[in-house]
């Protein structure tokens, strides 16, 4: 038996990266996935695959985060479809870097939009169906930067702790409700995010990690898994560091 069979699961922003580890971790262990992309018809043949290999539903729901009623609109079709929804993973995210000097306004607004406004938005939606059902986990991607900071991250790192924030306030007001709200902190994961920093940077991370090594995406989502499944039962607001010991 699976540690997430019955679950049916939305996660956001997995077409790549973190994102996609977590859908296939989470049909690993027998959910029944939404995997949200932005791009029509991208994860629709991955979906059908992973379907096939782990004997359960993976279906692919495709809007921007950004889009208020189009995320509205993909809730109510997988409520309609499944009558439930049990877990939520805010995982959709951009990282735009620049020294404080050169931030713009479009800068902060175009990051705020995805990082911010959209798990709010999401947040909102989803505990609406959660707290008819009495239960239901949410689980948002913050950051190591969004605690300690990093230069020329001044907007991301403002995102990701604006998210460690919403988290600690939504499992305060929702605990009542039978929801459970946690965020993972990863530190240097190697996806296409923390790629494109360069390789340069990318060393210089590397010097501060204890276990000596990057984190996969894979590696995150276990803890994704712990956080959604009933194992993690008795835990909420808390913000999970996946950082190889990097914050030690
Ligand atoms: P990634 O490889 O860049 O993937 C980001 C995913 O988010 C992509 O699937 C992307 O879709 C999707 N996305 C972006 N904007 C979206 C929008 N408006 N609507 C829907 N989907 C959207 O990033 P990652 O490294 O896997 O990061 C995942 C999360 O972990 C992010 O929230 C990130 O901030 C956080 N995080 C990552 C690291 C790290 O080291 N990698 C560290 C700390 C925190 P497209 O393919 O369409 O672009």
């Amino acid at each position: 038996m699976g540690l997430l069979e019955g679950k049916v699961c939305l996660v956001t922003g997995a077409s790549r990266g973190i994102g996609a580890a977590t859908v296939r971790r989470f049909a690993q262990e027998g959910a029944t996935v939404y995997a949200n992309a932005r791009t029509p018809n991208n994860m629709d043949s991955l979906c059908e695959e992973m379907s096939r290999e782990y004997n359960t539903v993976v279906k692919a729901v495709y809007f921007d985060v950004r889009d208020e009623s189009a995320a509205k609109k993909a809730v109510i079709q997988i409520r309609k479809e499944t009558g439930r929804i049990d877990v939520l993973v805010n995982n959709a995210g951009i990282m735009k870097d620049a020294l404080i000097g050169m931030i713009s306004r479009e800068l902060m607004q175009e990051i705020y939009d995805t990082n911010v406004f959209g798990v709010m938005n999401m947040i909102q939606l989803v505990s609406k169906v959660m707290m008819f059902q009495k239960s239901g986990s949410i689980i948002n991607l913050s950051s190591i930067v969004g605690v300690e900071g990093n230069p020329g991250q001044l907007a991301y790192s403002a995102t990701k702790g604006a998210v460690a924030a919403m988290t600690k306030t939504a499992a305060k007001e929702l605990a009542g409700k039978g929801i459970r709200v946690n965020a993972i902190a990863p530190g240097m994961i190697d996806t296409d995010m923390f790629r494109s920093i360069g390789e340069e940077k990318m060393n210089e991370h590397l010097a501060n990690i204890r276990m000596g090594r990057f984190g996969t995406p894979e590696d995150v989502a276990d803890a994704i898994v712990f956080l959604a499944s009933d194992l993690s039962g008795y835990v909420t607001g808390e913000i999970l560091g996946v950082d190889g010991g990097a914050m030690v």
